[in-house]
């Protein structure tokens, strides 16, 4: 099949615009639709020292492999990485991280969460059940992701959140009863910006993109993905799609909708004095911080 755009090989079928393309058109469409979200967004400003969260998958190689080309002229914008050690037998060694960082030239810092509190998430998902060791996992990389940002002057994290995350976020919301999740309230100042310029391309195509660069990557996944209940409403998702192909997109709008349809709403609900964070009470990010107790570690 040929390409919509020229006469050569397409390499990707595009369902939910019927398009064909060809490596040269892929690359060009995935760099312009995060270009277009830069821009939309106002994500990239001059002075601006940007880390890519370096995880060691496909799309967090693409994604710092994109940010550096983008600002590769610029010399009042810095783009570094980090990447964290999470402690999990077998998977995220920051070895392939610190690698993709080394081949693009790019500066890498690190840290860990048995440095930091003390703690792997082995030993967690060991002692408080694997089900729960997501929430952990994503309440300790937050708090040490911002915690290296400040120390670094890091001005924006950058993360390669794909279309299909953020689809299964808002779904994830409504399917469990909480979608005032999906409201963005008004930010505490003490946390570091997050950009996601993939947000609106697919997967597979942030995934073309990073084999059209030859980039290395880490293969393995997470042991415990399994438990958690954002694997099946990807796996519901992902089958519904191939029926519905702009489901997506649907979904990513609708997040976008009701954020902007309830944000004088969110504006009134209140937030927890520690952190600044909306929450009725005690935030839960701070109830399982002070647990781990590392507030001021
Ligand atoms: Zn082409």
């Amino acid at each position: 099949m040929q390409c919509n755009k020229c006469r050569r090989d397409a390499v990707l079928f595009q369902k939910y615009s019927g398009q064909h393309l060809c490596e040269h058109h892929v690359e060009a469409y995935v760099e312009a639709k995060a270009k277009h979200e830069i821009r939309r967004n106002r994500w990239i400003l001059p002075g601006d020292h940007i880390a890519v969260v370096l995880t060691g998958n496909p799309g967090s190689a693409a994604l710092l492999y994109f940010l550096k080309k983008l600002t590769s002229l610029r010399r009042d914008i810095k783009i570094s990485a980090i990447a964290l050690d999470e402690g999990i037998t077998g998977y995220h060694d920051t070895g392939t991280a610190s690698w993709i960082a080394e081949s693009l030239e790019t500066e890498c810092f690190t840290g860990s969460f048995l440095e930091t509190f003390g703690v792997t998430l082995d030993e967690i998902a060991h002692r408080k059940g694997a089900g729960s060791s997501c929430m952990y996992c994503r309440v300790f990389r937050n708090f040490l992701l911002n915690r290296i940002a400040k120390d670094q002057g890091v001005t924006k994290l950058a993360s390669a959140e794909t279309l299909d995350d953020d689809a299964v976020y808002v779904l994830k919301h409504i399917l469990g009863g909480t979608p005032e999740i999906l409201i963005h309230t008004e930010r505490n100042f003490s946390i570091v910006p997050i950009i996601r310029p993939f947000i609106t391309l697919p997967l597979n195509e942030v995934e073309l993109y990073t084999g059209l660069h030859n980039l290395k990557y880490e293969h393995s996944t997470c042991p415990y993905m399994n438990n958690a209940i954002e694997n099946d409403v990807r796996t519901l998702l992902n089958d519904f799609t191939l029926r519905h192909p702009a489901t997506k997109y649907a979904l990513h709008n609708l997040g976008i909708h009701i954020n902007e349809e309830c944000a004088t709403m969110a504006n009134t609900v209140s937030a927890y004095e520690q952190c600044g964070e909306p929450a009725d009470g005690i935030c839960q990010s701070c109830r399982i911080l002070s647990e781990e107790t590392v507030h001021g570690a």
